[in-house]
């Protein structure tokens, strides 16, 4: 269902290539529909080239390798290669959380690499907050960041036993209160008004942005500085020295594989990941007084502790963005744009908005929308370089890439250079984690993991008391 959206002008006279694709991509997001100028696709590759470092994907992976490399060897000749535009995928259509914590489970790293290196990876991630923030400064990239911090609302008994359980394990894990705390009733009321929330628990250590100015910013960014991208641009086949594509062949020493997760739709990466879609709705902008009502303070992200939890962004223009999962998969095609958009996810948006945000229960919705996330099967980030033969790779974020995107990018130019940095320690580098169980299974363990955790949620909110019934699918689940 492609709803109202803002700036999408149906064009007059018979469509040509470039309005029809200007319309499907504006049909990708709120952020993408609501970015002023054309959407019109930079040249493809003009047939076989040569350079230094080829990057696959031009989402956020790629883009920060790229960035990082030019601009820190200015002669490096770096080359993106994207199949739809730059930000098409994920990083354009997120919930912006430039959200600081490990992008997968302390305990998987704890268990391979120590408690203090999980400890410095967490501390990486907060700094990497203000690095984005230096950057999009630096570049002039005007995309909505403000660093407020973000607030996890619980609303039932079983969501505020899962919150202490949070705090209680941050703390064992080395983080103190200027990271993680119970804000009290006066503080609380100060960043929003929730009706009946129990327990809530702040973080300083986030940023909310509008992800597809951030992406299509920071694409204009590494052009500026002399990286060329090449759009409509399909990698058929992503090989050490080579990325083969219907327009010719580039060559270089260095290959990166940035496209999250799309990588399992490349020969032989079938079932690296499971592509779980996450879905989307915003509201039209709200009037001052519902923002005075909501009492909501600018910049400051918001969630809840539902086992299929949402995350809500305030707007730049005044809108609530609010998103959350649940939405199945297709065994033929897992990730297709038919999967964008599920009347159930959005009823179960609209309803936790009412409930959660009263002052915007009459506020039209506007737009829906989703993309699909990467979830290897321990849920753990990766970023990989092979020296011998020159070919990197990140992703496997399971939802949480904008922030551990820029730390990939950053740690992959730092492993293309052969630097020795604090970064090509940390320890989802060189991080395998096992494939997926094969079809049917994967798409079943996909099935099983909504329908039980959807259930599960509606029973707590129901009767107040714990589902024990999630203990079904833990075997799938992120560990903690
Ligand atoms: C609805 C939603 C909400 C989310 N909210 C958040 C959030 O608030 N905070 C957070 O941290 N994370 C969030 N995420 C996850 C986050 O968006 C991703 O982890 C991150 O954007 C991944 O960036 P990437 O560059 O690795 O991949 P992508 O953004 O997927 O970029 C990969 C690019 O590769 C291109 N590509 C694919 N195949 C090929 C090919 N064969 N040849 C050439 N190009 C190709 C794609 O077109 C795409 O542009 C969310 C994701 C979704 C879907």
């Amino acid at each position: 269902m492609l709803l109202p959206t803002r700036r999408t002008v149906l064009p007059r006279g018979p469509m040509t290539t470039d309005d029809s694709l200007e319309l499907r991509y504006r049909a990708r997001s709120l952020w993408l529909d609501g970015l002023a100028g054309s959407l019109t696709p930079r040249p493809p590759l003009p047939g076989d080239v040569a350079c230094d470092v080829a990057v696959v994907g031009a989402g956020f992976t790629g883009l920060w390798t790229a960035y990082y490399l030019k601009r820190l060897l200015p002669d490096l000749k770096v080359v993106v290669l994207e199949r739809e535009i730059a930000g098409f995928g994920p990083s354009g259509r997120n919930g912006g959380w430039v959200s600081a914590g490990i992008a997968g489970s302390w305990s998987v790293y704890a268990k391979s690499h120590g408690p203090a290196a999980a400890l410095r990876a967490e501390r990486e991630t907060y700094r990497t907050v203000d690095e984005i923030a230096r950057v999009t400064a630096l570049e002039g990239i005007d995309c909505g960041f403000v660093k407020a911090g973000t607030l996890a609302v619980a609303t039932s008994t079983p969501q505020a036993a899962r919150l202490t359980a949070d705090l209680e394990r941050a703390r064992r894990r080395g983080l103190g209160e200027e990271d993680l705390r119970i804000p009290d009733a006066a503080e609380l009321a100060d960043l929003v008004h929730v009706p009946n929330a129990r327990l809530a628990l702040y973080s300083p250590h986030c940023a909310r942005v509008d992800p597809a100015r951030l992406a299509r910013g920071l694409a204009d960014a590494c052009e500026t500085i002399g990286v060329t991208i090449y759009e409509r641009t399909e990698a058929q086949e992503v090989g050490r020295g080579r990325v083969r594509c219907r327009e010719g062949s580039v060559t270089a020493a260095h290959v990166i594989r940035a496209t999250e997760s799309y990588t399992t739709q490349l020969p032989g990466e079938h079932m690296r990941y499971l592509p779980l879609y996450s879905l989307m709705i915003a509201t039209e902008p709200l009037d001052d007084r519902a923002w005075s009502d909501t009492g909501w303070r600018d910049g400051l992200t918001i969630r809840d502790r539902r086992l299929l939890f949402f995350y809500a962004q305030r707007t730049v223009d005044g809108r609530i963005a609010i998103g959350g999962r649940g939405a199945p998969y297709s065994l033929g095609s897992p990730i297709s744009e038919a999967s964008e958009r599920h009347r159930g996810v959005r009823e179960r948006l609209e309803r936790t908005l009412r409930s959660h945000f009263p002052a915007a229960a009459g506020a039209a919705v506007t737009h829906h929308w989703g993309g699909p996330l990467a979830v290897p099967r321990d849920w753990c980030m990766a970023v990989g370089y092979d020296v011998r033969s020159g070919f990197g790779w990140a992703g496997g974020y399971s939802g949480h890439g904008v922030l551990a995107a820029n730390i990939a990018g950053r740690t992959l130019t730092d492993l293309v250079l052969g630097r020795e940095s604090d970064l090509v320690t940390l320890p989802w580098v060189g991080h395998s984690s096992r494939s997926w169980e094969p079809e049917p299974l994967r798409f079943l363990a996909s099935r099983a993991i909504v329908g039980v955790l959807a259930s599960a949620d509606r029973y707590e909110d129901r009767t107040d008391r714990k589902a024990r019934r999630t203990a079904l699918v833990t075997p799938f689940l992120q560990p903690s």
